[in-house]
């Protein structure tokens, strides 16, 4: 006997709260046998593994369920195949739908359901799953059963309301340390212990307004690279390369993890003179645009997902030799695109 859980949408599509789940439990080859008590479950997990370091001799993960709901199916909702028992298929349909809000396993307020994910770094994991789980009992000896289970994972990704804190200024700079060397103009990497060169250059870090990006569309970043006068004509930038950051933190109870995971997204390389103070670069000077593969902003009380991007241009004087590196960081909020109606203006 096989049993298949068929469920539409679950290898491609990514759910989001108040979406049906349409699916159909499937026993296949059951002539013969005594099935009993066919029944899904659809549910939520989040599970966090600790390093041994911190875990103590006997580690074990920690798991919270979001959220679980109990469907027992009937055999005369079975919608095919009833007139034909010879092929012994058997279907029976099933429905639900993603909640919006659950109610937090820490406290008693309500939460939102983090996305789905399963993310490592050293020996840390966090993982968020959800599941459809389907199971049938088969008589195999007077009183004795045996049950047979399938279980299918589900995407899900959540847009929740995220205050946009004044963090996100869309001017963050770092400067490239340049200095004197004997008096003459050349651009050293500061380890000489020489004074310092000022101004510097800096790069300034450009976002969308409002300062978010959205998920599996190309967005628009640009950058200025702002270069003291007295530099202009010399220099060239040869490199320029966005880099991101996600920091997932999960805080239950007493027990913090954070993982990092580092994602890169667009680059260029090239020989483009800095011709003047302030040199612009948009999409079409940065190069190939960048589809964002990165989870949305997240926040609630047992789970935030954060997000910083790195621009790093390297430049050099004259077109070629060593490469300098001077960067810029901001903080980024990821989000799901609107639904198409809300663009169809
Ligand atoms: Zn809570």
């Amino acid at each position: 006997m096989k049993l298949i859980l068929d469920i539409a949408g679950a290898d491609d599509v990514t759910f989001g709260p108040e979406d049906e789940i349409r699916g159909t439990i499937n026993l296949l080859g059951h002539a013969g046998h005594v099935l009993s008590h066919p029944r899904v479950t659809f549910g939520g997990r989040l599970t966090i593994s600790m390093p041994a370091q911190i875990a103590g001799p006997n580690p074990s993960d920690l798991e919270f369920t979001l959220f679980e709901e109990n469907k027992e199916l009937r055999h005369n909702d079975a919608t095919s195949n009833k007139d034909r028992p010879v092929n012994g298929i058997y279907i029976v349909p099933f429905s639900f739908r993603f909640p919006s809000q659950v109610r937090c396993f820490a406290h008693t307020h309500s939460l939102h359901l983090p996305p789905s994910m399963d993310i490592r770094e050293a020996e840390s994991r966090i993982k968020v799953e959800y599941y459809v789980r389907g199971a049938v009992d088969r008589q195999i000896l007077g009183p004795l059963s045996k049950t047979t289970r399938v279980v299918k994972g589900l995407k899900f990704s959540n847009n929740v309301p995220i205050n946009i804190s004044p963090v996100l200024l869309p001017s963050t700079s770092l400067p490239l340390v340049l200095r004197q060397k004997d008096g003459s103009r050349y651009l050293e990497d500061g380890i000489d212990g020489l004074p310092a060169y000022a101004p510097s250059l800096r790069v300034e870090a450009l976002l969308p307004e409002p300062p978010v990006l959205f998920r599996g569309q190309a967005n628009p970043i640009k950058f200025i690279l702002h270069t003291p006068s007295e530099i202009v004509g010399k220099i060239f930038v040869r490199t320029a390369n966005i880099f991101f950051k996600t920091s997932t933190t999960t805080i239950v109870g007493s027990v913090t993890r954070r993982v990092d995971e580092h994602c890169p997204g667009s680059s260029m390389s090239g020989v483009i003179p800095v011709d003047s103070e302030s040199l612009v670069f948009d999409s079409s000077a940065w190069g190939r645009l960048f589809k964002l593969d990165l989870k949305p902003t997240f926040e609630s009380c047992v789970m935030r997902i954060k997000h910083s991007a790195e621009i790093r241009v390297g430049i050099s004087i004259g077109p070629e030799g060593k490469i300098y590196y001077t960067s810029s960081w901001l903080d980024v909020q990821v989000m799901d695109p609107p639904p198409a109606y809300e663009n169809a203006e």
